[in-house]
């Protein structure tokens, strides 16, 4: 009888123990993958619908050179699951572990509903490098503090090694009905916003397998000066593929470990302290489930935010006449993915500078990042926030103009997401609205029209912030 591989967050044939397990298993293999957008807790944005549909592209075309032909079935997968176990005689199912509130519990459903008529179901652990309740404090708790957490995997035995990918699959011969993958439109249909998207990326485990090279060979030894950098090419941008599991964390693990004498020790330790902090968002969004919608610390729940109005719409479009925040927003929305540091800078602006609540930022993320991801998307916006787990404090409130100047001090990344800043001088790159007249003139700069001046003034909205902070403060 075959056996059923359902895929979910694990688009990748390397590293993937449910398949291996399957091939292993010697029977005919049903790669089997469900949309479900029906019953997620949180449907795909935009971004990451386009590149689920060209992963799942790449997906099959490997499967079908392993010899198996992946069925795509929208639907409530527990009924999926019975009919194709009806139409194909299947008697046992294999997938990989997903930790997202919610899908823990229905999956364990299945399981066991599964069980119960003598199916052998079996799921494998491959999306983290550790199970999200195995590590505990000294007192049997969660971690709420990153560095404990850190030091605590560190003390366990190291990851294993990834698995390589089967040969080969029995094909199962049999007829199974499969949905068309353009049916289920989740490429743009209305203007077609994602040619920054198809220039940027290359979704699938080819395009990860690529990056990782090209960030082993170029950018992990010199990543611990140049991550912080956006105008240079100095993170590996993995985080798509490991959303989607397109590139199994062993495997990023193992490979870094295989150049460990090319490359200097702070970086590489540098680069595996940042893999941890998906980790350790895992670990909080496991341990403490309402992580995206509930303030971690409830003194945050008397926050007196402002309503959002048209001040998030010039946010979320690059208007707000802060070019370091502008260029940020404007590549979030041309290719999708936006640089770690001003991902800090810009939702530090939305929360701090624009009094605007970090759900309505964490959200516009959730629709517009191909690494959108339920748990480092709520962990770093609530950290940002001041209100969460081993939170940056709300009082440091970064100045967007010393920010440009310190990460971007030659302005490569604003002229290139901001072209109407390019022939400004350098000295008021950050700070166009203190040029000259003639300089802006020269630079075909009108401030006001061709960009805007700022949308509050920095130090205003930095005294209104912590005035906020102080009522917060007196009504918890
Ligand atoms: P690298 O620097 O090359 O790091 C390698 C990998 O480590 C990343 O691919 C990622 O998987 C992980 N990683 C690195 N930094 C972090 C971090 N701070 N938190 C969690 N994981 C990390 N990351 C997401 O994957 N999805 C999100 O939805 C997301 N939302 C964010 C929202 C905000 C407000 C902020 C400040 C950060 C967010 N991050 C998110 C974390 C981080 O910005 C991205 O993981 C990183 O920019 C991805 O680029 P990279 O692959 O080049 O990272």
């Amino acid at each position: 009888a075959p056996a059923i591989v359902w895929f979910r967050n694990d688009l990748r044939v390397d590293d993937n123990r449910a398949l291996l397990h399957a091939a292993e298993s010697g029977c005919p293999v049903i790669p089997l993958f469900v949309l479900e957008d029906a019953h997620d807790t949180l449907p795909l944005g935009g971004a990451q619908r386009w590149w689920l549909h060209q992963s799942l592209l790449s997906l099959s075309a490997k499967l079908d050179t392993l010899g198996a032909a992946l069925v795509l079935r929208r639907g409530d997968p527990e009924e999926v699951l019975d009919e194709i176990i009806r139409s194909s005689g299947a008697d046992r199912v294999f997938w990989n572990r997903r930790y997202l509130p919610g899908l823990i519990e229905r999956d364990t459903a299945i399981k066991s509903s599964l069980r119960d008529r003598a199916m052998t179901v079996e799921s494998f652990h491959g999306q983290l490098l550790h199970e999200p309740t195995q590590l505990r404090t000294g007192s049997g708790g969660p971690y709420r503090v990153y560095t404990p957490f850190w030091r605590a995997f560190c003390e366990r035995p190291p990851p294993r090694p990834p698995s390589d990918a089967p040969r080969a699959l029995v094909p199962f011969h049999g007829s199974l009905v499969s949905d068309q993958l353009a049916d289920w439109t989740l490429l743009p249909a209305g203007p077609d916003w994602s040619t920054g998207l198809s220039e940027e990326w290359e979704p699938g485990e080819e395009g990860a397998k690529t990056r990782l090279e090209r960030f082993l060979a170029e950018g992990l030894g010199s990543y611990g000066s140049m991550r912080d950098r956006p105008g240079v090419p100095g993170t590996s941008r993995l985080s798509p593929h490991i959303a989607f599991g397109e590139i199994s964390p062993f495997r990023i693990w193992q490979e870094v470990e295989n150049v460990r004498n090319e490359v200097s020790h702070p970086d590489l330790t540098v680069f595996r302290k940042e893999l941890l902090w998906r980790e350790f968002s895992y670990h909080l969004l496991v341990n403490f489930p309402s992580l995206g919608n509930d303030n971690f610390n409830s003194d945050f729940d008397a926050f007196p935010w402002l309503g959002a109005g048209d001040r998030l719409a010039r946010w979320q479009r690059g208007e707000t006449g802060y070019p370091i925040v502008d260029a940020g927003m404007r590549e979030l929305w041309q290719t999708g993915w936006m640089h770690n540091r001003v991902r800090m800078i810009v939702g530090s602006f939305l929360v701090k500078h624009l009094l605007i609540d970090w759900r309505l930022g964490e959200a516009w993320f959730r629709d517009t990042l191909v690494d959108a991801d339920p748990a480092s998307n709520a962990a770093s916006w609530q950290w940002i926030a001041g209100s969460g787990a081993d939170a940056a404090p709300y009082f440091r409130i970064f100045s967007p103009i010393l920010q440009g100047r310190k990460f971007d001090p030659d302005g490569a990344y604003v002229r290139r997401f901001v072209p109407e800043l390019a022939a400004i001088p350098d000295k008021f790159l950050h700070t166009p609205w203190t040029a000259p007249e003639p300089v802006l003139a020269e630079a075909g700069i009108e401030l006001g029209r061709s960009y805007p001046l700022p949308i509050v003034e920095h130090g205003a909205a930095r005294k209104r912030a912590l005035a906020a902070y102080k009522t917060m403060k007196e009504i918890a």
